[in-house]
């Protein structure tokens, strides 16, 4: 069997649906779990209900009408009136009211996994509808009934023994009665039956779970470019698209960010020597990217641009060297605010590192460390990793940019930099400063 995954960009209108449901045609007989995103920027709007619920705006409910409404756009369009796809999917969206109507829970983080999991609920149900309908037999499956997850809200950590189990116990007879299987990515359970997120861009990595559980002969997941390719198409022209990428590789690209595929969706395939296909849903019969064990492969330069990047320049209050043992506590409280450091350097006494900016877990680091450390911040930055690099890439890339600091190992180059204003706006103000 193979596991296939849909991403909200497939999903964003109902010629998107129709599209997904036309390359599935050609796969019919086959044994497929399909795994489905929220449908187009869902996520994201369901967000924005969950901060105006948090904070009490008195925004939450409207918001979520808006939203509820542009999915039965989508259905009006993909199904007859009084089709039976309306109740079901309304009953789903009456379950995230019933946490508008209460009071916001007190643990964020768990409020938000319980409204937030609505889009790709909904999205699956529809989408298994219209399966049905033009007559792919498919069976719908609540993705929280098999993938068992710890009770980190936002950031689920998959426990493997139990998803295994309920991958085989439901699962696997659903595949055994023919028809495809639908799901939906990114979502889990707890123990007690609370929602989970695996964290933003998870569904890639719900596909590699179940992946990994059936054993699958190939995972696919379909996007709106030709493959992987070596940079991000939205910020360079003349990119290349990889024909074939190592598990190993692919493992380095993503944990520097590069955003096509999530980063812990490969682990669980590479540990079982399952293929992971990247295509294009827009031209699916055309090769795509195929992922897969270590060949004595050579790459073309690779470049991931992170953005949104802080560097923390940290030093002692009473200017002693910074030593292990203030290392060990900087560390302990970074991995407590869950705060990941992507680069560092050390001096004597300045200890510097670079980490995403995100406020209010910086802005927390610095005051719980604020009785030992003084910590300067230098924000706006992107980090440019680049592998398998030519000095022809860096000193293009360096075009208009300020390097702060820079670093090699092997095949990877990394470095911080910072966009160079252009001239016309440096001179206006020294115009200015001169009065
Ligand atoms: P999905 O709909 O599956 O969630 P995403 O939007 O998350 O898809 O991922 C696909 C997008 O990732 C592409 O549209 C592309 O702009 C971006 N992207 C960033 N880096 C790369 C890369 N190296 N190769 C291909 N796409 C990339
Ligand atoms: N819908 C979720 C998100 O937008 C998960 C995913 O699309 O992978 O983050
Ligand atoms: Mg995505």
């Amino acid at each position: 069997m193979k596991v296939f995954k849909f991403g909200g960009a497939s999903l964003k209108d109902a010629t998107g649906v129709r599209n997904v449901a036309s390359i599935l045609q050609k796969y019919q007989p086959e044994s497929l779990v399909v795994v489905v995103s929220a449908m187009g920027k869902t996520t994201n709007a369901l967000e924005e209900v969950v901060t105006a619920h948090a904070k009490q705006t008195g925004h939450a409910q409207e918001l979520y009408e808006a939203l509820k409404e542009r999915h039965y756009v989508i259905m009006r369009e993909l199904f007859d009136e009084g089709d039976e796809v309306f109740n079901a999917v309304n009953d789903t969206f009456v379950e995230g009211e019933w946490v508008l109507d209460d009071k916001p829970a007190d643990n964020y983080d768990y409020m938000y996994d319980q409204i937030v999991c609505m889009g790709e609920l909904v999205s699956s149900k529809i989408v298994a509808a219209y399966f049905n309908k033009v007559g792919l037999k498919t069976a719908w499956l609540d993705a929280r009934d098999v993938v068992a997850t710890d009770n980190t809200y936002r950031e689920g950590w998959v426990i493997w023994d139990k998803t295994k189990a309920n991958t085989q116990k439901i699962v696997a007879p659903m595949l055994a009665g023919g028809g495809f299987v639908l799901t939906q990515g990114f979502i889990g359970s707890t123990s007690e039956n609370f929602t989970t997120t695996l964290g933003r861009e998870g569904s890639d990595y719900s596909a590699a779970i179940f992946s990994h559980c059936l054993d699958a002969e190939g995972m696919f997941i379909w996007k709106d470019v030709p493959g992987v390719l070596n940079a991000d198409p939205r910020l360079f022209e003349n990119v290349i698209k990889l024909d074939r990428l190592s598990y190993k590789e692919a493992i380095e690209m993503t944990y520097y960010g590069a955003q096509v595929i999530h980063p812990k969706t490969i682990k669980p395939l590479q540990n079982k020597n399952i293929p992971l296909f990247v295509k294009s849903f827009l031209d699916p019969d055309a090769p795509g990217t195929e992922i897969s064990s270590d060949t004595e492969d050579t790459y073309p330069p690779i470049v991931v641009v992170e953005k949104n990047q802080t560097l923390l320049h940290i030093s002692t209050n009473d200017y002693s060297f910074v030593a292990e043992q203030h290392m060990a506590r900087l560390f302990g409280k970074l991995a407590d605010l869950r705060l990941f450091v992507n680069m560092m350097q050390n001096t004597a006494i300045s200890f510097t590192i670079c980490v995403p900016n995100i406020a209010d877990r910086v802005a927390k680091f610095i005051k719980d460390v604020s009785d030992e450390f003084k910590v300067k911040t230098e924000t706006d930055l992107e980090l440019i990793t680049v592998r398998h690099y030519t000095q022809e890439t860096i000193d293009n890339l360096k075009k208009g940019k300020m390097v702060l600091f820079e670093e090699r190992i092997r095949n990877t180059m990394q470095m911080v930099v910072k966009n160079i204003p252009p001239i016309e706006r440096r001179e206006v103000e020294l115009e200015r400063a001169k009065g």
